[in-house]
């Protein structure tokens, strides 16, 4: 079984490009040339540059002993909590402003739903001095202040998409709309492992370096490359695909997926895509979606902004399809237990999304011996005033 997307973007039969007309020169432009600048010698030189004094990395792989002492196996966590910006995201926010650059582009746009991809992008823009233009849902921006606060200083332009629900799928049309607008000087920086071909493709490519450092730095701790599981939540699905990615052909390593259920999957309020989804075309692919009977996006829910998206990135839905994957749903309540656990176990604040990960351990038994990794994909501090209210500190 190949799990790598072939020419076309297809996993399995997830996937490819379904864009309106008017959008297929920009996207065919990134499609033929996205893997010939990314071979480039002196683009992997200042991407490997930039990772490294900018972005911080590598990101440490951290033995957490009193976490693997309570649930009796060996926990590592790969800390991308300690990135720039305190996520992931900007490992491919740097890859794609590079990208702009090389195809000559000057302006930038993105969507955005909580803010954290707006804060990347908004940063690698400042980084390069091009124009940034962010859209998010108007409820969002009222939501996300400090995110809002923190693009502006970086001298972004937000703008509110005021249709519909006037959040995160409302953001991605008024993006896309932008897009066909502008096609010759515009770039359309993506923020997961989601969108039309090659998005999928190219971001879990850019994400790839958090499982690359994973084989040598477990190599370094363990004399062994290979974890036997490595678990990491889903969004969209950027930071796990990343987490898995030099390990998706080998079987020897369990991959499990961690989705948002929310107030619980049958409750009407959850974002637990694999068990309530179907077939479907979101933002340009085709991949598992929550939807209505007569196909309509249903809005998803969790206390999670980075985890409350209707689907999954199409690499996702075919390693469910497959069961290359398992996946697992955690609740809220079962997420910030987690979240609060490593607080007190390891002195470390996780994203609320990273928590829902860490709620596998009260979920699933690993034997003593079997070593683990998992993806902590950010930090806290920007999920603090929920942390607040829920635990009424
Ligand atoms: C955005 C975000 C996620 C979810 O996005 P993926 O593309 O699924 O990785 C997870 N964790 C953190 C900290 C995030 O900011």
């Amino acid at each position: 079984m190949n799990y790598k997307a072939d020419q076309k973007g297809y996993y399995g039969v997830f996937g490819g490009a379904y864009i309106p007309e008017m959008l297929y020169p920009n996207v065919e432009e990134l499609r033929q040339n996205y893997l010939k600048i990314m071979a480039e010698p002196s683009f992997q030189k200042e991407f490997q540059e930039l990772l490294k004094d900018y972005v911080g990395r590598p990101s440490p792989l951290y033995f957490a002993k009193r976490l693997s002492e309570k649930y009796t196996t060996k926990i590592y966590l790969k800390r991308e909590d300690l990135n720039h910006t305190g996520a992931h995201k900007i490992n491919n926010t740097i890859g794609q402003i590079l990208m702009a650059k090389r195809l000559g582009k000057s302006r930038i746009i993105a969507e955005t739903g909580a803010g954290q991809h707006g804060v990347a992008t908004a940063t690698v823009c400042a980084l390069m001095g091009l124009e940034c233009i962010v859209y998010m849902g108007e409820i969002d921006i009222a939501r996300q202040a400090p995110n809002v606060a923190r693009m502006k200083m970086l001298g972004a332009t937000v703008v509110p998409a005021l249709s519909g629900s006037r959040t995160l799928k409302d953001a991605t049309n008024e993006a896309i709309r932008d897009w066909i607008n502008n096609p010759v000087d515009t770039y359309y920086i993506i923020g997961s492992v989601v969108g039309p071909h090659p998005y999928p493709d190219m971001v879990a490519r850019f994400q790839a370096i958090i499982s690359e450092e994973i084989k040598w730095q477990l190599k370094e701790k363990e004399g062994r490359e290979n974890p036997d599981v490595i678990i990491a939540c889903v969004g969209g699905g950027s930071n796990a695909a990343g987490a898995y990615y030099h390990y998706l052909n080998n079987d020897e390593v369990q991959l499990i997926a961690v989705e948002a259920a929310g107030l619980g999957i049958d409750s009407g309020e959850s974002a637990a895509t694999s068990v309530l989804g179907k077939e479907g075309i979101i933002h340009g692919s085709k991949t598992l979606l929550m939807q209505t009977e007569d196909g309509q996006i249903t809005e998803p829910y969790s206390i999670s902004a980075g985890l409350d998206y209707p689907g999954v990135g199409p690499l996702h839905a075919h390693l469910h399809a497959t069961k290359r994957a398992e996946f697992v749903s955690v609740t809220d309540a079962e997420a910030m237990k987690a979240g609060l656990e490593l607080c007190e176990l390891e002195g470390i604040i996780p994203a609320i999304e990273s928590a829902h990960a860490l709620a596998v351990f009260e979920k699933q038994t690993f034997k003593p011996n079997e070593v683990i990794v998992l993806n902590l994909s950010g930090r806290g501090d920007k999920d603090l005033n929920t942390y607040i209210d829920y635990f009424k500190l």
